[in-house]
């Protein structure tokens, strides 16, 4: 797992050019880069050998409206303090501080990881002194002059910034060397029943075998064995015992949630039915696809719906906010009734093994013979799009890698066709997946 630095700042303070500057943008990167929800960009970047991940997180909706300094870029910053190990905020250094800058950082002190307050466009290191003086006035810590166009000051700042991100923790021997552990985090608004549905798990369950120290400072996880096989749900301890301070619970229950992600193959997302699916908890399976979870959707207190009326409207809503996700499986439960509640592992166990799936080189070929002869392909002008072959690279979740003559002309639409193929030919349902278009003429 990588660390992610989230960058954040207002627009045209120079974002994009740092971004530039830093990842590495060879031609595989450029498609990863594109994250599944459009609203964020994620790059891949090496500094000394450190990799990490560099997030984008423009254009990001808001969490909550009724906040007294609401605004988008106010939003992304807390998006980004939300799920990132380190975060780069950047002011312009030729405009100053403006508003927009204080109230990014005022939400940003509340983060509790690294920050770094960058000055970008000072082009003329001479003069630097003269105004970095002003930018201590955010509160933020210490100024770092840098030009992103030029690159001055940006290899101090990338020592400085992998020196505080956290180290990889060493894998667990007992529990994480052990492939058939399956990781699972229970997610969803507070309120959502995600500690009802914990305690009737562990209810029905004997083999508990037991509550183990997390590899983040305040996470127990539970592992418990079922049908010969060993399963780990993580960070339950914020399940159980609940935060005090009421409008923080929102917040952090964000946090909590993205962290299990994290550590998890597969998210189970606990819906509240009589609500619906929100925004938020859209918001919360995109996060956990993009980071490569399995997705099970938990339709939750089945037993308030009172018609039909009421049932299909929710599924309704649920199938137009998963737009992204169609492939994941929904379940009606009831945590109070325990209602379907053992027909959460078949799933669990399908989703585990289509995410682990691997296909061969020669049925991926097969596969992609049969995407020719069906003659479905992008042109544009004399350009006609090409498929030669095709490998997985990767698994959990699979990922696959398509060589073809121009990898420009892989449209979101072709994408989707081929990805709709691929689960129609493979039994990938439960399990995002990745794909790559590479050049080979
Ligand atoms: P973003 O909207 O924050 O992603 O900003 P961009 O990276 O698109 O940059 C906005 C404008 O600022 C572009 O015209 C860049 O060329 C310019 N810019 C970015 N970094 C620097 C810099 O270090 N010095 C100068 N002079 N201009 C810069
Ligand atoms: P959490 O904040 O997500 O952990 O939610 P809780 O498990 O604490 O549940 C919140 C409230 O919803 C509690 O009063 C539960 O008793 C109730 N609840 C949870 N699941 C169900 C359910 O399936 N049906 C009904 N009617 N109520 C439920």
């Amino acid at each position: 797992m990588r660390p992610i630095v989230a960058i954040v700042g207002r627009p045209n303070v120079g974002k994009s050019t740092l971004v530039n500057r830093i990842a590495q943008t060879g031609e595989a990167i450029v498609h990863e880069s594109r994250g599944v929800t459009r609203d964020r960009t994620y790059h891949q970047a090496d500094w000394n050998g450190i990799e990490f991940d560099l997030v984008d997180t423009g254009g990001i909706e808001p969490l909550k409206s009724d906040d007294a300094f609401s605004g988008p870029i106010r939003d992304q910053a807390l998006a980004a303090a939300l799920e990132a190990d380190a975060i780069l905020f950047i002011v312009d250094g030729k405009t100053g501080a403006t508003e927009e800058d204080e109230s990014v950082a005022r939400m940003l002190k509340r983060a509790s990881v690294p920050l770094f307050l960058v000055v970008n466009k000072l082009d003329n290191p001479a003069r630097e002194q003269e105004v970095l003086w002003e930018f201590y006035s955010l509160g933020v810590g210490e100024p770092h002059p840098i030009s992103a166009l030029h690159g001055h000051g940006t290899g101090d700042l990338l020592d400085e910034l992998v020196a505080a991100l956290p180290e990889r923790s060493e894998p667990d021997p007992e529990t994480e060397s052990s492939d058939d552990l399956v990781s699972i985090a229970i997610i969803g608004r507070p309120n959502a029943g995600k500690s009802s549905l914990f305690n009737k798990i562990l209810g029905s369950e004997r083999s508990i075998v037991s509550d183990i120290a997390g590899t983040t400072r305040d996470a127990i996880d539970t592992i418990l064995e079922r049908d010969g096989r060993t399963y780990r749900l993580v960070d339950t301890a914020g399940i159980r015992k609940k935060s005090t301070a009421v409008e923080d619970i929102e917040y952090y229950s964000q946090v909590r949630g993205l962290r299990a992600i994290d550590r998890s193959d597969i998210a189970l997302l606990v819906v509240d039915s009589s609500i619906g699916m929100t925004e938020q908890d859209q918001k919360v399976a995109n996060l956990a696809i993009e980071r490569g979870c399995a997705l099970i959707i938990l339709l939750n207190k089945w037993d308030l719906l009172e018609d039909d009326r009421a049932r299909d409207q929710v599924i309704d809503t649920v199938k137009r906010r998963l737009t992204l996700a169609p492939w994941a499986q929904l379940l009606r439960i009831s945590a109070l009734t325990g209602r379907s509640i053992e027909k959460i592992w078949p799933l669990i166990d399908a989703a585990e093994r289509a995410r682990t799936m691997r296909i061969s080189t020669s049925t991926l070929n097969r596969f992609v013979t049969s995407l020719r002869e069906f003659g479905h392909t992008v042109i544009d002008g004399k350009r006609r799009l090409r498929m030669h072959y095709a490998t997985q690279v990767a698994t959990k979740p699979p990922t696959f890698s398509f060589f073809v003559n121009h990898p420009d002309l892989a449209t979101d639409s072709f994408r989707r066709y081929v990805e709709n193929r691929l689960r129609e030919q493979f039994d990938l349902a439960g399990t995002p997946i990745r794909l790559h278009f590479r050049k080979k003429n």
